[in-house]
């Protein structure tokens, strides 16, 4: 079937629909649109894929992720940009998107859109409501992440830039619409840093793994997977050369150089805020798995700061002791803080779970002298 541009310009102003580009061969199992193969719009399968996240995050974040996995849906409108390229057409970045979305609805999949701002930076798209927001009425908060990632990947597909899009309304929050904010912006270190702190992003967002080229990267900065016995291993190995005690100072000292690194790395991305800096260690070190934060107490009297900590991984890599054995923790925890405010401290562990004890509790004190 040839295409060509007056098509598409009947589609846009619907003087046509995508009807007769339609082709359905029920033996062949195969249904095409413009000599494409599609489908229609499987709801199970939209389900599957939300629950699929939702399994390991929180449903907030299971949205992103699903966002996320979305971009590339939208990136493949590339080809039909270039398409109408070729043929003469130039539509503006909202233009496209628009036609995008109406092909897509009249094949059962996106949502018929009303173009509600068209700025160079920002646009606003408005529907009634899109099929994830129906399938995931239940959850009863905007769910909206395939259309999000959606226009986010035809929006940078077509503009070679950096688009975010939020939802400010969703039919499954109860709003009488769902509406897509989409913004250009530069996607900086500092950016999607600050949306983990805030509980907008997980760090699985940002892991760029190869392991056929044995390469992870955590938002661009290279990181390692490492087994968790590695903590018991070194630890007995420096007891055997300097005995407990000094072990246990030696490890300590060095995670307290590596939380204090950790911030000043923070700090070279342009994170300047005391409280963010050490906000942002110890959301990236438990996203990393090296622990839960249960609480974190401040005792203005006492000027110590009391940190309440589950699964460290020490105690989980040296199971039950009879004595604490976070040292390294301890000391990463001392570092973030020193690093963070300028200070001199002292991170000491007072409970743990090695020890028998329900948590890993920890205080940090100012360092007299
Ligand atoms: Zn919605
Ligand atoms: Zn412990």
């Amino acid at each position: 079937m040839k295409i060509g541009r007056e098509d598409f310009e009947a589609l846009i102003k619907g003087e046509r629909t995508i009807a007769p580009y339609i082709e359905m061969d029920p033996v062949a199992g195969s249904y095409s649109v413009f000599g494409v193969k599609t489908a229609s719009n499987p709801n199970y399968l939209v389900k599957a894929i939300y629950e699929m996240y939702e399994a390991n995050l929180d449903r907030k974040l299971a949205v992103q992720a699903v966002r996320k996995l979305f971009h590339s849906v939208g990136m493949g409108a590339g080809g039909l940009n270039n398409l109408l390229k070729k043929s003469g057409m130039d539509l503006k970045p909202a233009e496209f998107l628009m036609l995008v979305f109406k092909l897509q609805h009249q094949q059962g999949w996106g949502a018929p859109f009303e173009l509600v701002e068209a700025g160079e930076h920002r646009i606003v798209l408005r529907t009634k409501h899109t099929f994830e927001s129906e399938i995931l009425k239940d959850w009863k908060m905007p769910v909206c992440g395939i259309h999000r990632g959606w226009i986010e990947g035809v929006l940078i597909a077509v503009t070679g830039k950096n688009w975010f899009c939020i939802e400010t309304k969703c039919h499954a929050n109860g709003d009488d619409a769902c509406e897509f904010v989409a913004d250009q912006r530069e996607s900086s270190w500092k950016w999607k840093a600050e949306a983990i702190v805030k509980g907008e992003s997980a760090i699985t967002e940002y892991i760029e793994h190869k392991p056929l080229r044995g390469t992870i990267k955590l938002i661009d900065d290279p990181v390692v997977i490492m087994p968790r016995f590695i903590f018991s291993s070194m630890m007995n190995s420096l007891k055997k050369t300097m005995g407990e005690m000094p072990a246990g100072g030696v490890n300590y000292r060095a995670y307290m150089d590596m939380g204090r690194e950790t911030v000043e790395h923070y700090k070279k991305m342009g994170i300047s805020k005391p409280g963010l800096l050490s906000d942002m260690a110890f959301a990236f070190y438990s996203q990393m798995g090296w622990f839960n934060i249960i609480r974190m107490e401040w005792d203005e009297a006492k000027k110590e700061k009391t940190i309440t900590l589950e699964h460290t991984v020490e105690a989980e890599a040296f199971g039950t002791t009879g004595k604490n054995v976070c040292f390294c923790t301890a000391g990463l925890l001392a570092g973030i803080v020193e690093g963070s405010f300028g200070i001199k401290v002292q991170g000491r562990e007072i409970k743990c779970r090695s020890k028998g004890d329900e948590h890993c509790v920890f205080t940090i004190t100012n360092k007299p002298g």
